[in-house]
């Protein structure tokens, strides 16, 4: 291989992105599209996926989507069977999917205000969805001899978690050992599994938190500015690409300067 080979070979092409109708999602199905891979992405309200397919600009060989529940396996299977269809085996997945809920009562402490049905489902989107994904695709990647997984988690699965629940960073948190038990397991087949660990990036996920949290969360940067889409984007375009073969089980800090782990 070339040093500097960003693109993979054509039989590597195939991406699937979850929660790629917005925010970080879509920043990274719009850097695979750039860097020449066919993109099928899932989100949750179809509304939001017409609208993304406007942005990017419906293009029926490079660009596929669909509404669909990560938490639903039946689904999840479905739809993979249908990109299969249309293009051949799923080279890399990117599973970005993620909630975070607010908080009602600001002065009141999160383990209080955490019902069992927020923290199962909170778990559900942010951690058994990639389980599901990455177990459902893994066998053809083994038999291709190649494939990249790379989950989103986040600072709060990192560190102390300074605003996110308890549930979303156990999730997180989740993801990091997930990340590296995979990784061990697929090493001897030419995949690789990683993280990357976001810090504070402004998308629907953060916007809506008072603007006081979003005052403090700036304080603690070192870099003095938010993350933004496309930055983390960038990384996912790197793990994805055939350059980056020997790197696994790790997770990239994107934060600022901002402590993790
Ligand atoms: P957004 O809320 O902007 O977007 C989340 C996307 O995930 C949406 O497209 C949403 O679908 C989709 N989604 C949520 N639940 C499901 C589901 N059950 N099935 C299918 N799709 C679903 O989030 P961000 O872009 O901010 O975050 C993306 C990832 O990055 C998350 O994993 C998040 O935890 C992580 N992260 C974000 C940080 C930030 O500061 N923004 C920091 C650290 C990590 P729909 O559009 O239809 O609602």
């Amino acid at each position: 291989m070339k040093a500097g080979k960003l693109r993979a070979p054509a039989d590597r092409h195939v991406v699937l992105v979850t929660g790629g109708a917005r925010g970080i999602g879509l920043g990274i199905v719009r850097r695979f599209l750039a860097d020449g891979y066919q993109v099928a992405f899932v989100a949750m309200r179809a509304e939001h996926v017409e609208r993304a397919l406007d942005l990017l600009g419906r293009s029926e060989d490079r660009l596929y989507a669909e509404s669909i529940d990560v938490t639903r396996e039946d689904n999840v299977r479905n739809f993979v069977d249908r990109v299969r269809a249309r293009w051949g085996e799923i080279a890399i997945l990117v599973n970005n999917a993620g909630i975070s809920p607010k908080r009602a009562d600001q002065d009141a402490h999160w383990l209080s205000q955490t019902s069992l049905d927020e923290w199962a489902r909170v778990i559900d989107v942010n951690l058994n969805a990639p389980f599901i994904l990455s177990r459902l695709l893994a066998p053809a990647m083994i038999a291709k001899g190649y494939g990249r997984i790379i989950n989103i988690g986040s600072l709060a699965g990192r560190a102390m978690p300074m605003i996110a629940g308890p549930h979303y960073a156990a999730s997180k948190a989740g993801l990091v050992g997930l990340t590296r038990a995979a990784a061990r397991d697929l090493a001897p087949y030419g995949i690789t599994v990683n993280c990357i660990a976001p810090g504070r990036v402004l998308s629907d996920l953060t916007g809506p938190s008072e603007a006081m949290v979003n005052r403090s969360a700036l304080s603690r940067i070192p870099v003095g500015r938010f993350g933004t889409a496309d930055e983390v984007a960038h990384v996912a375009a790197f793990l994805a690409s055939p350059m980056a073969g020997f790197i696994t089980g790790a997770t990239i800090d994107i934060t600022g300067g901002e402590f993790a782990a």
